[in-house]
């Protein structure tokens, strides 16, 4: 703990942080939901932080162990290694690019974590803080391989999803073992695993769930996001079970137990300890103790988040924290939900994204216009959905007409008016009082939303200050007052400085590039004028007269409808190509002669009548006038089409089928149908007026 003492000698405590974002899973590039979802709050508080005088150690690093990097490299006929060392480069370097201001992006894979990760399991394994169960785990006989999260898929035993993983259900967020999905298979052959005995390590999560309870359930009621409180409360409240740390698999940190060989850490059991490694390696290198940053009671640890991850951060990590005994536990998960884009859910599998390095090919140095609308518009309290139009409206409406407008105004006056220096004020108006007064009051504003985890709040209070700005030269005409009244206009131009300058500095956190840009222009990064963000609530004056501004350079320009409609003709291909990729045509079936074809005797005929089948979900019991006869044909098409849609309807008939019976009901033939990808049944139809029940198709 150090402090300071500012301009105005009051002592200020400075506050030492641990802020980590979540490890991104290294195989493949990051895109908007996860800038939305987690980088960008977590560099806006970092960010914050800094600028307030605290200590930040603000962590993050790739997460390159798990199965699903196994499944890929196994498929692009590479190592493991290979899609770690590719993902891990693009990754960096889209925090980079996009200004995320982490003191270290390390990785899983790193011989520090390694180390880390081991020793942190020898001291709960020599504490006693595990169990040992010898158990039956789900096995592929064909693949020779025992599966567990990824490796297997089935439906979760909680919400029904068909395509739950092992250890994650993507659908409801729950967290199980492998062996409670219902109907499991494997995810390299399609097999029904076999159960077969292994021996596992387990943290008895039962055993933590008192403390869980008190730590989060009472202490933490008030201040944790609802959907955070919420979610863990249910998790709770269901009983917690104990959760095994290890695998049987070959890429990840080997079990450091001589008894253990061929296992691995449980990737969620390393991975979170990646953020205490990195935080490590960080401290290292710049010459710091890293102890005190995951150790010392009076240190705040934030974990930023996406809320699929809520039960590793709030959950399994604390309780392994708190097993170990000498760590801190974290003081807020402040999780956001799940951008959505478009309207549908964003997927790395289908390529429904905006990915980071693509937008910086299209909308070059324009990272703050999509940090902008990304924190706008963010999924604080429920999912949202970005859309291109929005994106053009916050860039359009907001960036250029009221942040961007107001500055160039100021500037270009400046320049032109008094060769870029600062006028000497003469006495205030009232508006003028009260415009100072009103900016003075926005660090506590904005400070107040951030600290609270309202990003949005926050970047619209920002706006608001450039409002002010704008309102203020509008109401004041300074073009026209020079006319008539030359110290008048220069007390306003000062006035409109100070506002400028004000957002040079509380901008910092949410559009860092332009706060640069904005200092390099007010030539406030100078020794001779420095700012804190609370100089903006303290010091009279931020920018003297006298002071020596530059020129005007704009900040924001405007898209244009074409450059927004480019991106959504992009998505639209992407979804014809998904498209267009499940339609799996099935190939040619073996060669017949026609006098086979003409075996099958096909009618056209008119459903007369049509009722549900009892207690059969697929099955209409219809009344077809073949033309030959009026027979009934069951016909399993009653999730498609009720009764009263069908009756009138024309079909074709396959006639001379055998009869079979279904529950009971003789069915005397075969109505034609197709299907669509999308699993809608079509009526084969000879749909003309003209045609007889009774003719022939051949
Ligand atoms: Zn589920």
């Amino acid at each position: 703990m150090c402090t300071f003492v500012d301009s105005k000698k009051v002592l200020i405590m400075s506050k030492r942080y641990t802020i980590t974002a979540a490890l991104p899973y290294t195989n493949g590039p990051i895109h908007i939901g996860h800038l939305a979802g987690v980088y960008v709050p977590a560099d806006i508080y970092a960010r914050y932080l800094r600028l307030t005088g605290n200590d930040v150690a603000f962590i993050c690093g790739s997460d390159e162990h798990g199965v699903p990097i196994t499944i890929k490299a196994k498929k692009e006929g590479v190592t493991p290694q290979d899609i770690v060392d590719k993902y891990h480069a693009i990754i960096k370097k889209s925090f980079e690019d996009f200004g995320i201001s982490l003191d270290n992006y390390s990785r899983t894979t790193a011989k520090t974590h390694h180390e880390t990760a081991s020793e942190f399991f020898t001291t709960l394994y020599n504490k006693g803080e595990f169990t040992e169960e010898v158990t039956e785990q789900l096995y592929d006989e064909e693949a020779n391989q025992f599966l567990a999260d990824r490796f297997v898929v089935g439906t979760c035993p909680k919400c029904g999803n068909e395509e739950s993983y092992g250890d994650q259900c993507e659908n409801c967020g729950t967290s199980h073992n492998a062996t409670d999905l219902i109907n499991p298979k494997s995810a390299i052959t399609g097999n029904v695993p076999t159960l077969k005995q292994t021996k596992h390590w387990f943290l008895p999560l039962d055993k933590h769930e008192a403390f869980l309870r008190e730590w989060i359930l009472e202490g933490h009621k008030k201040d944790w996001k609802p959907n955070v409180y919420g979610q863990v409360k249910s998790w709770i409240d269901d009983g917690l079970r104990p959760r095994a740390v290890t695998r049987d698999l070959d890429w990840g940190i080997p079990v450091p137990l001589p008894e253990a060989e061929g296992k691995v850490l449980y990737v969620w059991f390393d991975a979170p300890i990646g953020y205490i490694s990195a935080t490590k390696e960080w401290a290292a290198r710049e010459g710091k103790d890293w102890e005190p940053y995951w150790k010392d009671k009076n240190t705040k640890l934030v974990h930023f988040i996406g809320k699929d991850n809520i039960v590793f951060h709030c959950i399994i990590f604390p309780a392994m924290l708190k097993a170990e005994g000498s760590y801190i536990l974290p003081d807020n998960v402040p999780a956001n939900e799940f951008l959505n884009l478009e309207g549908n859910k964003l997927s790395t599998s289908k390529n429904w994204a905006v990915w980071l390095p693509e937008y910086l090919e299209d909308f070059p140095n324009q990272q703050d216009v999509l940090r902008y609308a990304l924190t706008a518009n963010a999924p604080e309290t429920k999912d949202n959905d970005f859309t291109w139009k929005d994106f053009q409206a916050r860039n359009n409406n907001e960036l250029v007409a009221i942040f961007g407008n107001f500055i160039n105004r100021v500037v270009v006056l400046t320049n032109k008016y008094y060769n870029g220096i600062i006028p000497t004020p003469s006495e205030f108006t009232q508006i003028d009082e009260e415009t100072l007064a009103a900016v003075k009051a926005y660090p506590a504003v904005i400070s107040s939303s951030i600290e609270r985890f309202r990003f949005r709040e926050a970047s619209q209070e920002l706006m608001n200050l450039a409002r002010l700005g704008n309102k203020y030269l509008a109401d004041e005409e300074p073009w026209k007052v020079i006319k008539v009244d030359e110290t008048r206009t220069q007390t306003i131009m000062f006035v409109a400085l100070q506002i400028a300058s004000a957002l040079a500095t509380l901008s910092e956190p949410f559009l860092p590039f332009t706060s640069n840009k904005l200092k390099d222009i007010l030539a406030v990064t100078s020794n001779a004028v420095e700012m804190s963000w609370d100089d903006i609530s303290t010091k009279d004056t931020l920018l003297p007269a006298g002071h020596h501004i530059g020129k005007a350079e704009l900040l924001f320009s405007k898209i244009e409808d074409e450059t927004v409609q480019a991106q959504v003709d992009k998505l639209l291909a992407t979804k014809k190509a998904n498209e267009a990729a499940n339609k799996s045509v099935e190939p040619q079936k073996e060669e017949i002669t026609f006098n086979d074809f003409t075996k099958l005797d096909i009618r056209v005929g008119t459903v007369l009548e049509a009722e549900k089948m009892p207690k059969a979900k697929k099955l209409l019991v219809l009344k077809v006038d073949t033309g030959i006869d009026i027979r009934t044909i069951v016909s399993g098409i009653a999730e498609n089409f009720t009764p009263e849609e069908v009756v009138g309807k024309k079909v074709t008939v396959l006639v001379n089928l055998a009869p079979r019976a279904l529950r009971g009901v003789e069915s005397q033939g075969m109505i034609l149908m197709t299907e669509t990808p999308e699993g809608k049944l079509v009526f084969v139809n000879p749909d003309d007026a003209n045609v007889n029940n009774g003719l022939h198709i051949s």
